[in-house]
């Protein structure tokens, strides 16, 4: 995975290409004549950090040569080109040196790799305004979900959506009965999905309820259902208008998923929605106990 730390690791060679090329890279043909270009260390240490970080990746290169090409001849192309597109280009040019020596020293000459570079730094800083943004968004808090002034409080339920115990039984009594009758109505509920009812006498309008994964040791579909619970309480919530929305750590009581693995999918789904959606406004973590608040502040530090 390409990471922003990663690119800034990559690009903090840029000034390297603003030098004169022939700094990076001596020609000694008596050496060998089948690889007469002997490259600076800097050059190599650059030539490495691109596998490092994941800018060469595996795809057939041979058959796109033509297509690299063409952002060799045509510049401007280059200047639209997507972090994948950047990811080619890297991986032609740095597989074809293999075979022709020197072919990224002349990629260097011609300016084509600074060019390349240049690109990768304006994604870099597309990247930082939405990671930023989308930080503003989320928020991690300790305390308890049935208090939270929000449009909607997801709810951890069980299939029979008929109340239980942790959260589920927290949330239940703080709404009042009117709230086990609207659930009965709705016949129980499928692991991984969500349905909504009125929050009756929670400060907030709506409950999201949806059914978590019980972990049965990680090999069951378990990440995928949990993703699932994510994204249909998100998708719920868009569908009613929803702009704030608290969820729990769910699956992480009772039904024993591991609670850092949890965070992860739980802040991934979460920033992958927010960065494709403007419908909710904020997503709030609302952690029970002092170690979720901990991970979850941690792992939020790292997106
Ligand atoms: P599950 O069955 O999905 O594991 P639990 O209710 O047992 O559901 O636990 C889910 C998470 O909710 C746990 O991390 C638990 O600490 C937390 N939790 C329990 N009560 C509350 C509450 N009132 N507010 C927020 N989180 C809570």
């Amino acid at each position: 995975m390409i990471t922003p730390d990663g690119l800034d690791r990559i690009l903090a060679f840029m000034p390297m290409f603003e030098r004169p090329p022939s700094s990076l890279y001596e020609v000694r043909p008596d050496l060998s004549m089948m690889d007469p270009y002997i490259y600076s260390p800097e050059f190599t240490q650059f030539i490495q950090a691109l596998y490092r970080e994941n800018l060469v990746i595996d795809f057939n290169w041979v058959a796109w040569k033509d297509e690299a090409n063409r952002y060799f001849e045509n510049p401007t192309e280059l200047e639209s080109a997507d972090l994948e597109t950047l990811q080619k280009l890297i991986t032609t040019h740095v597989r074809a040196d293999r075979f022709n020596s020197g072919h990224l020293a002349q990629m260097v000459e011609n300016g084509q790799i600074l060019a390349i570079l240049k690109r990768l730094a304006m994604i870099r800083g597309q990247m930082e305004d939405c990671g930023a943004d989308i930080k503003q968004r989320i928020q991690v808090i300790q305390g308890d979900i049935t208090h939270q002034q929000v449009d909607a409080i997801v709810n951890a339920a069980n299939e029979s959506l008929l109340g239980g115990g942790g959260v589920d039984g927290a949330i239940h009594r703080a709404a009042g009965p009117e709230l086990l009758a609207e659930c009965r109505a709705l016949g129980g509920c499928p692991t991984g999905e969500a349905k909504i009812t009125q929050g009756y006498d929670l400060p907030a309008q709506w409950v999201i309820h949806t059914v978590g994964p019980i972990w049965q040791g990680g090999h069951r579909g378990e990440d995928e259902r949990l993703a699932d619970c994510y994204r249909n309480s998100l998708a719920l919530a868009v569908a009613h208008n929803i702009r704030t929305l608290a969820f729990p750590a769910i699956s992480t009581g009772v039904y024993g998923f591991p609670l850092e693995r949890a965070t992860g999918i739980a802040l991934a789904e979460v920033k992958a929605f927010l960065s494709r959606s403007d419908a909710v406004e904020a997503v709030r973590f609302v952690c029970f106990g002092n170690e979720a608040y901990q991970i979850y502040h941690a792992m939020l530090s790292t997106l």
